[in-house]
């Protein structure tokens, strides 16, 4: 079963939904290693993504379409770091899938880790350095492997989810090499880095639409 532009308008306003439940987690934790807006950014982004991916015609837009909407509307609605982050994620995953009209489970994956491998060399940031790659990078590396050894795409995004929380978890004995936290130095030990907490938030809703899908 294919992926269709109307399946990922269903996947944007899952996550915007699942990063509003979240939004004032998200900005405690950045209040205690960064400036407290990390929750208002993601939730401001991932609403104006999906509106704007809800926006279009699913007749008309195919699945890089979608994508480069999110693109554009995140990096519109968030004025913090993680907006060009999310944009050139979203950017990569519809580069990745372009011409398709609809997405095979395989081609997900791989816009899966081309958003993984946007936030990575954009922020150029490398794990280990209490970012959302530390939740990224691990996701996407799950998700291909499992893929590679015959999973299916279900059983792929479980892994990620998985390989997200864990990498999330390992940020809290981490100092911070990236970003605002990188001035704090050792006081930030004890804290899991914000931008790998939603971007865990963001890898279970994707895990979410694949068990809505198959379930
Ligand atoms: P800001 O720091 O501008 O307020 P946000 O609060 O929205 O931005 O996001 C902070 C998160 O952004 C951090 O927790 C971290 O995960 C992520 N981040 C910051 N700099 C980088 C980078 N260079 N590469 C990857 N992620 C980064
Ligand atoms: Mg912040």
């Amino acid at each position: 079963m294919v992926i269709t532009t109307k399946d990922l308008q269903h996947l944007f306003a899952l996550i915007a939904a699942d990063i509003a439940a979240q939004r004032d987690h998200l900005c405690e934790l950045d209040g205690a290693i960064g400036d407290g807006d990390h929750g208002l950014a993601m939730d401001a982004g991932c609403e104006a993504a999906a509106k704007a991916v809800a926006a279009l015609d699913p007749a008309q837009a195919a699945p890089t379409a979608v994508f480069n909407a999110a693109a554009k509307a995140f990096l519109n609605a968030v004025g913090a770091s993680s907006g060009p982050l999310y944009a050139t994620a979203f950017m990569r995953a519809g580069a990745a899938v372009k011409g398709r009209p609809a997405l095979a489970d395989e081609e997900f994956v791989r816009a899966f880790a081309a958003m993984a491998e946007g936030i990575r060399e954009r922020g150029k940031a490398e794990p280990g350095e209490k970012t959302m790659v530390d939740a990224w990078k691990p996701a996407a590396d799950a998700a291909l492997e499992a893929w590679a050894s015959g999973a299916s795409l279900l059983e792929c995004l479980d892994l990620a989810e998985q390989a997200a929380r864990q990498g999330c978890e390992a940020t809290r004995d981490m100092t911070a090499a990236k970003g605002r936290a990188s001035r704090l130095g050792e006081r930030v030990i004890g804290h899991i880095d914000p931008g790998a907490a939603s971007a865990a938030i963001v890898i279970a809703s994707l895990a979410k639409f694949a068990q809505h899908r198959d379930g």
